[in-house]
């Protein structure tokens, strides 16, 4: 390479690591390093101080070696050197100028395309959607905190935060940035990936235990170089896999080896999870995904659009943004389900083809709206019941079992607290209102008709709330 390409790789080098470390850590110390020179497969970097040339070598050198290799292909050392006083002041453009938010479409791009590079010499993990990645997931105040720790602990696995769990509500991004870690070390290393849902590591478990294989088992799990369980609440109230991610946990805790986990909620308000369980994840970092904001879901709107290759006026972005509030899950849907439509009938996007065609999915989601006394009239109706059977104190089967599916799709269906959906049905107490959703979600596991139930009951509620 030429010298000035050195140079221009050396600033792409920057956009990188940028992205990776977050805009503070990276503003700290990279933001006066200047380009000095190259000779042979060595660059000579500056930095203003002994003290920033110690902390970049002792920390960050690694990281950088291994972009190095992203971008050129090559094996690629960095050399440091304290820039002299005359030299600080040009240092200081290239840096603004990383910094300017001109440059963060060039970031987006940037990661895009090592990410693309990547895929096309290693195939795609078989657990892990080829796009949940980084370069598709927009990072905003709701998730920043979580995305840059996800950011580091892809470049530095085992090292950064250990174990990782991120918590949050249905379909604010969990499993996506969670696969975008896996995807990335799949990606740019030599290391095991393991994904899993809670699900599916629970029915491996069980096909071990019935096949006596417990030992490959434990194989397989203990060695991995990183494991990634989605979901964790569903070990609730399982002692016997509770026992087993117990000692996973550890073995791979002691070999370094990355773990992460999701949660629908803080580990804390597991219920009937073992204490000691509970304390590991103590031990590492454990960062909640809120719901997004109106900035965050309009930019996440665009970026879909971007992605699909097609334009959408701002006022349909801006209705889509203000329907669909609670779940990113839906907003990408109605959008997609917009694109979609458009493209089959070949029209562009307009706000009146919008608005037409999105009233379902308007209605459709986690609704404020929605009044738990429409989700208990309409449940009480189906069950041949009155209101005031879900709500009074009788305790026979069927009046129970309808109770208890009708708290299930409230807590589902609206964003009431599970104090207020108590309070609605005749006073009850939260823990009473997670009994019976617990006992629901098990009762789905075991029997799949029970679905059917309750998505006709669903349907039935949102036809009922949209005439009322
Ligand atoms: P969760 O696991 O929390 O229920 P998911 O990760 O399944 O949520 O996300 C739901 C949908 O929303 C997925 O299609 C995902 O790609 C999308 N999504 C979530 N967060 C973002 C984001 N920040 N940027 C882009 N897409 C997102
Ligand atoms: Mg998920």
């Amino acid at each position: 390479m030429a010298d000035l390409e050195y140079e221009g790789f050396w600033n792409e080098t920057l956009i990188q690591l940028k992205n990776i470390l977050g805009e503070e850590v990276f503003s700290g110390w990279f933001s006066e390093t200047k380009y000095l020179r190259e000779s042979g497969k060595n660059i000579t970097i500056g930095l203003p101080s002994a003290f920033h040339c110690d902390k970049v070598k002792s920390c960050y050198l690694n990281t950088i070696i291994s972009i190095f290799k992203q971008i050129s292909g090559e094996e690629i050392a960095l050399e440091l050197e304290i820039i002299k006083e005359d030299e600080k002041k040009a240092a200081h453009s290239i840096s603004e100028a990383l910094l300017s938010p001109v440059k963060n479409e060039l970031i987006k791009n940037t990661a895009a395309n090592v990410e693309k590079k990547q895929k096309n010499k290693k195939e795609a993990h078989s657990q892990m959607r080829d796009d949940y990645t980084f370069s598709r997931y927009v990072i905003g105040e709701n998730n920043k905190f979580a995305s840059n720790a996800a950011i580091a602990i892809s470049e530095n696995p085992g090292k950064a935060y250990n174990p990782f769990l991120i918590y949050g509500g249905v379909g604010l991004g969990k499993t996506h940035l969670m696969q975008a870690v896996g995807n990335y070390i799949h990606n740019n290393s030599d290391k095991d990936v393991i994904y899993n849902t809670s699900e599916e590591f629970l029915n491996k478990y069980l096909d071990a235990l019935g096949t006596n294989t417990m030992k490959s088992f434990k194989n397989k799990y203990r060695y991995t170089d990183v494991l990634l369980i989605d979901d964790i609440q569903f070990f609730t109230d399982k002692p016997g896999v509770q026992e087993e991610l117990f000692h996973t946990f550890n073995a791979l805790l002691d070999a370094k080896k990355q773990l992460v986990f999701t949660c629908d909620r803080p580990i804390t308000e597991l219920k009937k999870f073992p204490e000691r369980l509970i304390s590991r994840f103590g031990l590492g970092l454990m960062v909640d995904i809120q719901p997004p904001r109106y900035e965050e879901r309009c930019a996440i709107l665009k970026a879909t659009a971007e992605d699909e290759n097609v334009s959408i006026p701002k006022e349909v972005i801006d209705l889509i943004s203000n329907n669909i509030s609670s779940n990113i899950r839906d907003l990408k849907a109605a959008l997609n389900t917009l694109i979609a439509y458009t493209k089959l009938m070949g029209k562009s996007i307009t706000l009146e083809i919008a608005q037409q065609h999105l009233k379902n999915n308007f209605n459709s989601t986690r609704n404020a709206n929605l009044s738990m006394d429409n989700v208990i009239r309409v449940s009480a109706e189906y069950f041949g019941l009155t209101p005031n059977d879900l709500k009074g104190k009788k305790r026979s089967q069927n009046i129970v079992n309808a109770r208890q599916i009708a708290m299930y799709i409230g807590r589902k269906m609206t964003d009431y607290s599970m104090t207020e959906i108590g309070q609605d049905f005749g006073g009850r107490d939260h823990t009473t209102v997670m009994h019976s959703i617990k006992k629901i979600e098990e009762k789905l596991y075991n029997d799949p008709s029970l679905e059917t139930t309750i998505n006709n009951i669903n349907r039935s509620i949102k036809e009922f709330s949209a005439k009322y």
